[in-house]
């Protein structure tokens, strides 16, 4: 430890959550220390339109909120720092983060705002070929599909929304969808069965995903089909594709926290309505313990609400002790 200041409030995560936790604690006079991890602004940093984010009638971009997120957290004194926590020590208080790049840090509250990562088919050709024609964001690599015929697989919002995205430039999206009916809201699969470049095939799973060239004499590879495997029927075939846009769902991102914090059977940090941890002073915000909202709006509120409790926290802290706050705080989950 380089000295013995200690922070009043750390902020794991730069997500919609992470930041809006720090702008409400930075106008609360805690100058709060943030993490950014390595996806800087989060999930919402890849999205190509975001139209649900009140306050932006015309929609913006994911960049541009973000970019937003983080000036209005810095003008009131928030400190980003562009590291990578890999572990922590909540067994004691005040906590300790230690960081990718060597630093220890202390602190009074730590807020967990990790979000989640995309979640994998786990098939053949999936992790060899990332970047070769498999992709996790359509926003990125669409450009690179123009005129060309990419599949979907998934049936949530996040396929659908990207899928249709992706029309702007595939002249064919095949979404893939191993149930008979998607998951997506309304509005987004009326959109969607509307859309003439996009085609479905339902009941059905990627078995492998299959490229041509890579063969080490210089050429990358290059995704050129898919093994599709209709469940019902059992039939298998080779699609021919020339992108695979996989949007299967999220994980949690607590493989951190593991020990130190209750997580539930799906990887979830556990919290209770007022966003407090299953440790007094930890608070958790956003995807990393909400399986159901995941928007960038609920994350952001649910960010704004754990800073507030955290100011609560650190008042009683400061009148009474930890133990007492902690007895306030402490019943988590
Ligand atoms: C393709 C796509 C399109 C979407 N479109 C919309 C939309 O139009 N409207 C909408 O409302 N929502 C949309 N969403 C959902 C929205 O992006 C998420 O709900 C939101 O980003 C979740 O915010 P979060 O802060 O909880 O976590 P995340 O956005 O997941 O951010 C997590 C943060 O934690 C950091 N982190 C992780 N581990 C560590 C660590 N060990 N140390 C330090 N930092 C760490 C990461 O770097 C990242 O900054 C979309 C999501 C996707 C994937």
């Amino acid at each position: 430890m380089s000295d013995n200041h200690v922070e009043q409030v750390i902020i794991i995560g730069s997500g919609p959550a992470g930041y809006t936790a720090a702008l409400y604690a930075a106008r609360a006079d805690l100058s709060p220390l943030l993490f950014t991890g390595n996806e800087i602004g989060g999930q919402v940093a890849i999205t190509y339109e975001v139209e649900n984010y009140p306050g932006f009638p015309d929609g913006l971009t994911g960049p541009e909120l973000v970019e937003k997120f983080q000036k209005q957290a810095e003008k009131f004194g928030a400190r980003i720092q562009y590291d990578w926590v890999n572990e922590v020590d909540f067994s004691q208080h005040p906590f300790v983060v230690r960081t990718a790049n060597g630093g220890e840090h202390r602190a009074e509250s730590v807020i967990v705002s990790t979000g989640a990562t995309h979640r994998k088919l786990d098939v053949p050709g999936e992790k060899e070929y990332t970047g070769f024609g498999v992709s996790y964001c359509g926003t990125c690599d669409g450009f690179f599909f123009r005129g060309k015929e990419v599949i979907v697989v998934g049936g949530g919002d996040s396929a659908l929304e990207e899928g249709i995205f992706l029309t702007k430039f595939a002249a064919k999206v095949t979404v893939v969808h191993r149930r008979e009916e998607l998951r997506a809201s309304k509005i987004l699969q009326d959109r969607a069965f509307a859309n003439p470049k996009i085609e479905y095939k339902w009941n059905t799973v990627v078995e492998r995903i299959n490229a041509a060239g890579g063969d080490g004499n210089g050429t990358p590879p290059k995704v050129v089909s898919a093994t599709l495997r209709n469940l019902k029927t059992g039939e298998v075939e080779d699609f021919r594709t020339d992108g695979v846009f996989i949007f299967v769902g999220h994980t949690p991102n607590s493989q951190l926290f593991q020990g130190q914090l209750a997580i539930d059977e799906a990887g979830y940090v556990q919290t209770d309505r007022r966003y407090h941890a299953s440790v007094p002073g930890v608070f958790a915000a956003g995807e990393i313990q909400d399986p159901v909202f995941r928007q960038v709006i609920t994350s952001a509120g649910q960010g704004a609400a754990a800073a507030m409790q955290v100011e609560k926290f650190l008042g009683e802290l400061k009148a009474h002790g930890y133990h007492h706050a902690a007895v306030e705080h402490g019943l988590a989950v």
